[in-house]
């Protein structure tokens, strides 16, 4: 496993689900996964975790966070379900805010491999390069103009910082 078949992964999966425009239904992915979403307010701190009660997978979810970054979490939580299976399997994983995109920074120096894949593949399946190149090819704008940034990251219900992150690693 890689970032680049964390991306492969993410892109099949959501053309699957067949979206054609954002926001991409994350609660409807996990569902078609089989996966169980619990809403908690945790601690500030701890963003999310993912765990299997039953043999079925569960993804808890800082109900207190922001809509856009529970997504995240979401999709987040949903990476290690798809990807790393058998860490799962032999126990709970936790993230905490350390194991996700910087808000002020478009790099990850130092983040675990497993990390990086687990955000490369929220990345794709929050913002597929499809959707993203769809939307910037209706507008002349620079993505420089925070503006229109901002108003991309509303659509795709994200927050700024994980555009900008994506952005960068188109
Ligand atoms: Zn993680």
């Amino acid at each position: 496993m890689n970032e680049l078949e964390a991306y492969s992964q993410a892109r099949s999966l959501v053309n699957k689900l067949g979206v054609k425009s954002p926001p991409v239904p994350i609660d409807r992915l996990a569902k078609a996964l089989g996966v169980r979403i619990e809403y908690t307010p945790f601690d500030d701190e701890l963003s999310g975790m993912a765990f299997m009660r039953d043999g079925k997978p569960v993804i808890g979810v800082n109900s207190s966070h922001h809509p856009n970054r529970q997504r995240f979490t979401i999709a987040h939580e949903l990476a290690h379900v798809v990807l790393h299976r058998s860490k799962l399997e032999a126990t709970v994983l936790i993230d905490k805010g350390k194991n996700f995109i910087p808000r002020d920074a478009t790099s990850a120096k130092g983040i675990d491999p497993f990390e990086m894949q687990a955000n490369a593949f929220a990345s794709e399946v929050l913002m597929p390069e499809r959707l993203i190149r769809q939307v910037l090819a209706e507008s002349s704008r620079d993505i420089q103009d925070d503006d229109w940034l901002i108003s991309i990251a509303n659509r795709f219900r994200v927050s700024l910082a994980a555009l900008q992150y994506r952005l960068a690693r188109l």
